[in-house]
């Protein structure tokens, strides 16, 4: 990898680190914004994503790494007081890729890729969704929403929600309820469904009012959206690994 570039948080500490990797870097790799091979992200797991979704048209060409500029990040393998470390670690050049799945969203109104999850979210009223895995009508849901994330994600969002973590280079995803409604006329499953890459879900609604599309840090109006589909998609997100960092560290660093 000879091209890289740097997004970092807007923050002083990111700043400082980014204009240090770059002199670090300089003579050994050319910062080129617009086609880099390796995309550095600095700041936390929100930058990251913002980097993902910066170059989602390159995915093919692009791969990343991230250092985290507060604790140890699910999506980021370095840490503030590692940047020597880092610098030297990418000029020794001693790497290998692995890839994070992504998931394909579509509705009548657009086409989206989401690393985290997608979240069908309404906090006005109770969201009435039909689910239809595979064609096949599986439950009416009622309550604030669904979240559907793949394993990268299952550490965020769907964490919250009591969904189940995953490791992060399993393909699948996992459909999760967000204050899902249970009593004798309203029945959905309640736990978390997870589900392979033959799956295909099919959310429609015949009322989306006041209802968004969350996708990562994005958030989308539902307003004329008849359908949203979802499935793990054949593109890859491409990380870089210089040192690995296990999910047990990270989860005992984040939660325990
Ligand atoms: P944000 O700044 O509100 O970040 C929310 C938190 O989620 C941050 O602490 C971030 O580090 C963490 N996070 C993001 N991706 C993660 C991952 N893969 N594993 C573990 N933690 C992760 O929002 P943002 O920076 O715009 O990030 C958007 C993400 O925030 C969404 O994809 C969603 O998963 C997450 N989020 C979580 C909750 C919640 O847990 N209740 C609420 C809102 C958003």
């Amino acid at each position: 990898m000879k091209k890289y570039t740097i997004i970092c948080k807007q923050d002083e500490v990111s700043y400082a680190i980014k204009q240090q990797l770059k002199d670090g870097l300089d003579g050994t790799m050319i910062y080129d914004e617009e086609h880099p091979e390796l995309v550095i992200s600095v700041g936390g797991d929100g930058t990251m994503l913002y980097c993902v979704h910066c170059y989602e048209k390159q995915l093919d060409k692009v791969a990343f790494i991230g250092l985290h500029t507060g604790t140890l990040g699910f999506l980021t393998d370095y840490q503030k007081d590692e940047v020597e470390k880092f610098i030297d670690d990418i000029k020794k050049g001693d790497y290998h890729f692995y890839n994070r799945y992504l998931l394909d969203i579509k509705t009548n109104k657009g086409e989206y890729l989401a690393l985290n999850e997608l979240r069908i979210e309404n906090n006005m009223r109770s969201q009435v969704l039909d689910v239809f895995i595979n064609g096949e009508f599986f439950e009416t849901f009622r309550g604030n929403g669904l979240c559907v994330c793949t394993a990268s994600g299952s550490t965020a969002y769907n964490k919250s929600l009591g969904g189940a973590v995953v490791c992060s280079g399993v393909g699948i995803m996992q459909l999760s309820e967000i204050a899902g409604i249970h009593h004798n006329a309203y029945r959905s499953l309640g736990s978390s469904l997870i589900l392979d890459a033959t799956h295909r879900i099919h959310f429609e609604s015949q009322d989306f009012r006041n209802s968004v599309l969350g996708i990562d840090q994005h958030v989308y109006d539902l307003k004329d959206v008849k359908y949203i589909d979802v499935c793990l998609s054949k593109t890859c997100a491409r990380f870089v690994q210089y040192k690995h960092v296990s999910l047990m560290e990270r989860l005992k660093r984040a939660y325990l």
